[in-house]
């Protein structure tokens, strides 16, 4: 059974307590989830696990391919628990911060980073539960203790995070939580690792170390949410395998009204690399209780997908609102709806002859241009690393469909997170000819294409060697 949705813009959707169990994940994948996502902030490896046995046998059962995102927590700082569960900070009142265990109270709380007193300067700022709370550093010893003034109070509860945006922090961007959860991830069939708070290449490139070490296959995405890394953006996106323009934090630590221009920049720049871009955070926020989403909601992903976002993601909404399947119900419609306006706006630049890859570069390039002056009605990739997916989805081609046929499930699983790409399963590379043929076959078998369409393939040859993409052929459906 094929999933309602087959927009090209794709929904990754996060797991938790509202969609773990195996048939609403089915739900969920059936109403147009490409990718679940495994938040590691949250949840025991046992329970991750089990997600992950899920997924695995709902796309052996229903024949899919949906990916599997595992999302590391990163540097992320908190606050200690507050003792009477929550308490009320009052505009102009005193707070002590302590790297030392304490009872949490309106007077002092624990902070999780032990550095703090050392690296905060007087007058930065100090922002909780996602910048509701607002303090500004007064003084600091150093060692053990800071002392701030809060600017705007509110209610602060057990374990909140807190945002430094004007303190360059020397934590670890790998930490020992995160060790320990990759420990478990590496030896699972997770397609995509992301790593939060990134601030340099570097934290993404030893990502991809550690990931190559254990001898794994999944790629690697940087998660958007520091001022250091959208200073660094041209470097990440080199370096990193996917983005996560990760909302959430990102609008708490920049300045609030840069955030969608930072948005556009960094869609475009990954556009410009292949690199694919989820947008994240808040866009179906309300639904996490309403049946129905609001204006300014069904305007913002209506806006990513302008902006030629690969995918839009969901966090709470799915993972413990009370409608997962009406969120995504709702998203996919806004999607398709949008996708009507979207415009082929790809700047077609040639690619660089001094490209290690400049002759795979060049059959994609062409490939997208030539769907566009036959007007094909699809772009047929054989591939086996997933290079010409990522590239000839890059060129955005609205009115031709990019099917991926490849012989590594873990690539097929991949790719469901790209742009408008939709794979199958095919292992018989024996001669060009026949390949073709058989590919055209599934093709017409799953209502693709139909008599009288043109398709473009792509691939390598001679097929046995599995070079990179070297041919590229137009093929009539008779
Ligand atoms: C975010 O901050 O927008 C985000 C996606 O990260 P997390 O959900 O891990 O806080």
């Amino acid at each position: 059974m094929l999933p309602k949705a087959q927009q090209n813009t794709k929904i990754v959707a996060t797991v938790g307590p509202s969609c773990a169990a195996y048939d609403q994940l089915v739900a969920l994948a059936l109403e147009g989830v490409d990718v679940f996502r495994l938040n590691f902030s949250h949840g025991s490896h046992e329970e991750h696990e089990d997600v992950i046995n899920n997924i695995v046998r709902l796309n052996q059962e229903h024949n899919l391919h949906v990916g599997i995102l595992a999302d590391l927590q990163g540097p992320k700082i908190r606050i200690g628990n507050i003792e009477e569960g929550e308490v009320v900070l009052k505009k102009g009142e005193e707070i002590v911060f302590t790297n030392r265990k304490c009872p949490g109270s309106a007077e002092k709380v624990q902070i999780s980073y032990e550095n703090f007193p050392k690296e905060v300067k007087k007058g930065e700022r100090v922002l909780l539960d996602d910048g509701k709370l607002v303090l500004e550093v007064l003084s600091t010893d150093r060692q053990i203790e800071v002392r701030l003034k809060v600017i705007h109070g509110g209610k602060l509860t057990s374990r909140k995070g807190v945002n430094l945006p004007d303190t360059s922090l020397s934590i670890p961007s790998i930490t020992e939580k995160d060790y320990a959860d990759l420990d478990f991830i590496l030896t699972q069939p997770v397609n995509w690792i992301a790593l939060s708070f990134v601030r340099k290449a570097e934290d993404i490139i030893e990502l991809q170390e550690l990931i190559e070490e254990a001898g794994h296959t999944a790629k690697t995405i940087a998660k958007i949410e520091k001022p250091e890394a959208v200073r660094n953006i041209r470097k990440i996106v080199k370096h990193a395998n996917a983005i996560m323009i990760a909302r959430g934090d990102l609008a708490v630590e920049v300045p609030m009204e840069k955030l969608p221009t930072i948005q556009k920049d960094i869609i475009k720049r990954c556009i410009e690399r292949s690199r694919p871009v989820i947008v994240a955070t808040q866009l179906m926020d309300s639904m996490i209780t309403n049946p129905s989403p609001t204006r300014a909601e069904i305007t913002d992903v209506a806006n990513a997908v302008l902006d030629g976002a690969d995918a839009v993601m969901l966090s709470a909404e799915t993972s413990v609102g009370a409608h997962p399947v009406k969120v995504v119900e709702a998203m996919n419609k806004i999607i398709t709806e949008a996708e009507k306006h979207f415009t082929e706006s790809i700047q077609f630049s040639l690619p660089s002859p001094k490209s290690r890859t400049y002759w795979s570069d060049t059959v994609c390039y062409h490939a997208a241009r030539m769907a566009q002056e036959v007007d094909a009605r699809a772009i047929v990739c054989l591939t086996t690393s997933g290079f010409t997916a990522f590239k000839i989805s890059s060129y955005r081609p609205i009115r031709t469909k990019v099917y991926v046929f490849s012989d590594q499930n873990d690539i097929l699983k991949t790719l469901n997170l790209v742009w408008g790409v939709r794979a199958f399963y095919y292992d018989k590379f024996t001669s060009t000819d026949e390949t073709i043929s058989d590919v055209v076959q599934i093709l017409l078998d799953h209502g693709r294409v139909t008599q009288g369409d043109v398709i473009i393939n792509t691939g390598s040859m001679p097929m046995h060697k599995k070079y990179r993409t070297n041919m590229l052929k137009l093929t009539l459906v008779d």
